[in-house]
């Protein structure tokens, strides 16, 4: 009866539209009786086991979270919905964002009610990542909504989606940098939009870098995954009398250079460690050195949920050789992006680390990502990034 046509209806086994009800933005594909329509232009109705319909969204075929959801009240997700939603999202910045910050994360995907769209704006500049298939297909109105809502000078696009479900790493970066200047709470930053991590910058760690500058004036400052040495830029803001980044990648320290530069910070060669954290964790805990302030911002170890044991590991292991290293009296930032490691688990995991390490920590403060990365109640899983602040009793 639908044949031909481009939406694709979804239905429901029997007695699985409970988290639809509930508005949840996933729905997986064990889930689904009977598809009907070939999808082909992105759109995906979602209909009960009797038939009724629930919501509509984007639709990703070869994904396991077979459609995101965009509305439960019929409405056709189309370029006037994203308009709305895109203006809802930026008058949130608009409220929330500190001064003199010009790079900022301004869509964030199913805490924004736009699941599968990420918009970061660093200053005159504008990445949208879309980051499923069914998304990719709604390009062309994804970037007009981007152009009449934020005005960006330019809208640079990366589309993830289809790569991802298909486990290609392939993706639509380019590889050429592109350095885009910004500030943050009055810090001078580039990004590299062009080869860089995320869109080009740990936008969601603002939060923590300005709580360490308030608490960095003399201190001596060891930051390891340093990527563009953000951490050290606000440690330096603050006062601190050295800054070493740690990273293993040539092209994150030279960008940390720059960023040292930008500000009017001395650039010191010895201040630039390109190594494996864990081999100069072991290293510098055997010399016997001792710092005053220790920030630990790996990377995801946990991206599937079968990776949580190994991650555990890796995150006691990494925390137990930071922590030798803090002289009492000092501080731990440490922090997990992995969203399958929740802050309950982080929270075991650190203190193990600390009975491992013969230390003894206060947890003074957990910090993850600021405003500009809502959560929606709706979708628990869009929190990840934790920040945890500990103070070295003895
Ligand atoms: N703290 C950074 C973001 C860290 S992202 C910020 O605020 O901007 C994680 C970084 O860890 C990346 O730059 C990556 O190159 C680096 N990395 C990953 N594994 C590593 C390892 N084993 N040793 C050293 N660096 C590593």
């Amino acid at each position: 009866m639908y044949f031909g046509d481009p939406l694709i209806r979804l239905t429901l086994k029997p007695g699985r539209e409970a988290s639809v009800i509930r508005r949840h933005p996933w729905l997986f594909s064990g889930a689904i009786a009977r598809a009907e329509g070939d999808g082909g232009d992105g759109h995906a109705e979602v209909l009960d086991a009797g038939g009724r319909p629930l919501a509509r969204g984007a639709y990703s075929p070869d994904s396991q979270i077979v459609a995101r959801l965009w509305t439960f009240d019929g409405r056709l997700p189309d370029i006037a919905l994203f308009r709305e939603r895109f203006a809802a999202a930026r008058a949130l910045r608009e409220e929330v964002l500190p001064p003199e910050t010009t790079g900022f994360r301004a869509v964030n995907s199913e805490g924004d009610l736009c699941p599968g769209v990420l918009l970061d704006i660093y200053g005159d500049a504008a990445v949208l990542e879309l980051t499923t298939a069914g998304t990719e297909v709604w390009r062309a109105n994804f970037e007009a909504a981007v152009q009449e809502v934020f005005a960006p000078g330019r809208v640079l696009v990366r589309e993830s989606g289809a790569a991802q479900d298909s486990g290609s790493r392939s993706s639509t970066r380019s590889s050429n940098s592109e350095l885009v200047p910004f500030t943050e709470n009055g810090l001078k930053f580039v990004a590299d939009l062009g080869t860089g991590q995320k869109t080009g910058f740990f936008l969601d760690q603002r939060g923590n870098r300005f709580r360490l500058q308030r608490l960095t004036r003399g201190l001596r400052v060891l930051n390891l995954f340093s990527y563009s040495g953000a951490f050290s830029i606000a440690a330096l803001a603050g006062g601190a009398s050295r800054a070493v980044d740690v990273d293993s990648s040539a092209s994150a320290l030279a960008l940390a250079r720059e960023n040292r530069r930008a500000n009017g910070f001395a650039v010191a060669d010895e201040d630039f460690v390109e190594a494996d954290v864990f081999d100069e964790l072991r290293r510098r805990v055997a010399a016997g050195e001792s710092w005053d302030l220790v920030v630990c911002d790996p990377p995801a170890f946990a991206k599937k949920r079968a990776d949580v044991d190994r991650a555990a590991r890796g995150y006691k292991d990494v925390n137990r050789l930071a922590m030798s290293l803090v002289a009492p009296g000092g501080w731990l930032l440490t922090c997990s992006c992995s969203g399958l490691v929740d802050a309950g688990l982080f929270q075991k995991i650190v203190f193990s680390a600390s009975i491992e390490a013969r230390a003894s920590f206060a947890l003074t403060a957990r910090q993850g990502a600021g405003a500009d990365h809502p959560v929606s109640l709706d979708c628990p899983e869009g929190e990840y990034l934790k920040g945890f602040w500990l103070r070295r009793l003895q």
